[in-house]
């Protein structure tokens, strides 16, 4: 395989370009680790002026019990997250785990571990299996988003995050929440999307993109899960998206340090690129098998490009072969 001799992205990348060096064009507009360390500490401030704006003391009314509501997976990143949240910036944390029926029980674990540890709220949202089981048995022939997703993630992955935005969203409106945290790594999501106020219209624009596929497949059975009017009227207040991995130090080996003290476990049964999903090695296998290259091409480039890991490793993480018995098990969940 033919691979950019700065990061990993194969030649069978769809949007790819390479230089007389062998060069990718990603890593040619790629501005370098000091202008990345100006961007970051431009978003930290943000995100500390937003905290002091936002929550000291509430402007919002009723003032909300949560600072912010966040995504947790039970996965490496996802963890930390919520460790930066309620230990660095103090904030009060309800967290909510989308449990599409494929969660590792070393992550419920690890949840439970966590939530206790910290002392903070947790809702688990596990939405229906018949509904969910025809939106990953779709997803696996068919690409229904735009081209560039392919680029980014599995379609399984890209319906899978579909609906925890949206569960996200839905939910922070109802608790009044001024921030909803997600636990993205510097290659899955770039600095400038860290602090991201959330407009109505980029709401409505974004979510006809996930709802109009997955009415196809599932019809009125999605509804409860994506934004109604009576959402939108309430959206007349800020709401912002933090990922605050992406303007912070990101080293893996200090973060696994970290939540390993707080008592997070390895999980022993996901892949490579996952701390807690055990649909990932399929949805990898299939994406692998439909378009030749591995979903996680692109933030693992990420993760190498700003030196997070080496080339070697990135290149591991994506040859490493997935996990025969868990792909098992999950073609016999989703019956094919
Ligand atoms: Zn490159």
């Amino acid at each position: 395989m033919i691979r950019c001799t700065k990061c990993i992205l194969p030649v069978n990348f769809p949007s790819i370009k390479f230089d007389g060096n062998g060069v990718c064009n990603y890593c040619k507009s790629y501005r370098g680790l000091e202008q990345q360390e100006d961007l970051k500490s431009q978003y930290r401030k943000k995100f500390e002026s937003l905290i002091k704006k936002n929550t000291e003391p509430y402007t919002l009314s009723p003032a909300p019990h949560y600072d912010v509501l966040m995504a947790y997976s039970g996965g490496k990143d996802s963890t930390y997250t919520l460790d930066i949240f309620k230990n660095t910036y103090g904030l009060n944390i309800l967290a909510v785990t989308f449990d599409h029926g494929f969660l590792s029980p070393f992550a419920k674990e690890n949840i439970q571990t966590v939530c206790d540890k910290f002392g903070i709220d947790h809702i688990t949202f596990k939405p229906r299996f018949d509904m969910l089981k025809k939106i990953f048995t779709a997803s696996i022939n068919d690409n229904f988003y735009s081209k560039k997703t392919i680029e980014r993630a599995s379609t399984i992955c890209s319906s899978c995050m579909g609906l925890v935005k949206f569960i996200t969203l839905k939910l922070a409106i109802e608790k009044n929440t001024p921030f909803i945290g997600y636990g993205w790594s510097p290659g899955q999501a770039p600095i400038q999307s860290s602090v991201m106020k959330i407009n109505g219209d980029f709401i409505r624009s974004s979510q006809k993109s996930f709802y109009n596929p997955l009415y196809k497949i599932a019809g009125e059975d999605i509804k409860p899960y994506f934004l109604d009017e009576s959402d939108f009227k309430k959206l007349d207040r800020d709401i912002y998206n933090i990922h605050p991995i992406a303007f912070l130090e990101y080293n893996e080996e200090s973060i696994y340090q970290r939540i390993q003290e707080l008592g997070w476990k390895q999980p022993q049964d996901t892949d490579a690129n996952s701390t807690n999903c055990l649909l990932n090695s399929f949805a990898n296998q299939v994406h692998i098998n439909k378009y030749g290259f591995h979903p996680y091409a692109f933030e693992i480039a990420g993760l190498v490009r700003s030196g997070v890991i080496s080339r070697e490793e990135g290149i591991e993480k994506i040859e490493s072969p997935q996990n025969e018995n868990i792909i098992k098990h999950v073609k016999s969940k989703l019956c094919v």
